[in-house]
């Protein structure tokens, strides 16, 4: 076996112990004499791995008790729709900070079933995160949306946006439990699993009582269809139909990972150190970072090279030597490396120690 560095933004790199985890669990998971993906959702090995999962990320994110904690399927991109059909009647609006790709999604799906609209969208292309000023939310307003990192442009809200006393609402898909946030300031958190914390398939969804109500009181003509309903999954725990019950093991094995490892507070300390390396090596005049400084991401690192052909070359000759998935998303253009939790120390070493050879040899 030989794995390569990975920086791919999503699906993204697992820690290497969880993956043979997973691998043994295929013919029998325990001693149950049943593979893992040959069980019943409703069998009791199911049903305590389900709950364990909870309860870890529970302490790992510090949730308030009183709140929800539902893994669903359908990705992030299910969520720009199913919050608002969920926390807003189709008068109602919210406002969306517009930071990059994935909020300009939110706010479409949104508009499909309410009077939602932009409430701050840079000037030109996304370098940046708006500063608490720099929008105003209007009073109508149900809830703000924004998304905490901007997996494509590798711009990251270093604080959490000011609503006084409206409901906020966030994307954390490309930074969940990699640092410590204040769950009690949002009343819906949804993050797709498959960049911090597992595969692809399963959807992390933390929900304050506030927003199960109002998916409750919701007066839809003809009510949420029930496979979006959050009030619905929560009586029914998340298991309304069939659940991704291998990728929900794979979530379990991950928060446990992070666990042992020290939670969100070790893997914060961890991530800073990892992104100001990659940081620190890309100061040479050679690069040029795409984010403004106050902006910057921790966990998807974005930069260009004085010419097209010399990124070209950059990524060839870095694939060579084993570090893959650095070619930036075709919006933005030029070189992206995305450090998850998941991604290794010596992975980063090795991509700035390739960063250092490459601007000595072209400079
Ligand atoms: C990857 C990503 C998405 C899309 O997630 P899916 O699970 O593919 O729907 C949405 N938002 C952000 C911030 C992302 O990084």
């Amino acid at each position: 076996m030989s794995r390569v560095h990975n920086f791919t933004a999503g699906p993204a790199v697992l820690p290497l112990s969880v993956v043979k985890e997973l691998q043994e669990t295929l013919p029998e998971y325990g001693n149950t004499g049943l593979g893992l993906m040959e069980m019943s959702h409703r069998s009791s090995p199911f049903q305590e791995l389900h709950d364990r999962a909870k309860s870890l990320l529970r302490n790992l994110l510090n949730i308030p008790e009183e709140y929800t904690v539902l893994f669903l399927q359908g990705g992030a991109s299910l969520q720009f729709y199913m919050a608002p059909i969920n926390l807003l009647s189709p008068e109602d609006t919210a406002a969306y900070i517009l930071t990059g790709t994935w909020s300009e999604k939110a706010l479409k799906e949104a508009k499909r079933c309410s009077l939602s609209r932009e409430c701050w969208k840079p000037e030109g292309t996304h370098t940046r995160v708006p500063r608490q000023n720099e929008y105003h939310v209007s009073d109508d307003a149900v809830y703000l949306h924004y998304t905490s990192n901007n997996t494509i442009y590798g711009t990251q809200f270093h604080e959490i946006p000011n609503v006084e006393n409206g409901h906020l609402v966030a994307d954390m898909s490309s930074d969940i439990c990699s640092r410590n946030i204040d769950v009690s300031k949002h009343d819906l958190i949804y993050a797709g699993a498959q960049k911090n914390l597992g595969p692809s398939g399963i959807t992390i969804i933390i929900l304050s009582p506030w927003a199960v109500e109002q998916s409750r009181r919701n007066n839809r003509k003809g009510g949420i269809p029930s496979m979006l309903n959050y009030a619905l999954m929560k009586d029914k725990d998340s298991l309304f139909n069939t659940p991704n019950t291998f990728g929900i093991f794979a979530l379990e094995r991950m928060l446990s990972w992070l666990t042992d490892l020290g939670g969100v507070a070790a893997i914060e300390k961890q991530n800073q150190i990892k992104a100001q390396k990659i940081y620190d090596a890309l100061a040479h005049p050679m690069w040029s970072l795409h984010a403004e400084k106050e902006s910057r991401s921790l966990m998807n690192i974005t930069w260009r090279g004085p010419t097209e052909e010399l990124e070209s070359l950059f990524i060839k000759e870095a694939e060579k030597e084993g570090l893959k998935g650095l070619k930036g998303h075709r919006s933005v253009g030029g070189i992206r490396a995305s450090i998850y939790n998941a991604c290794p120390t010596s992975s980063v070493e090795a991509l700035v120690s390739f960063i250092e050879s490459f601007s000595r040899a072209h400079e």
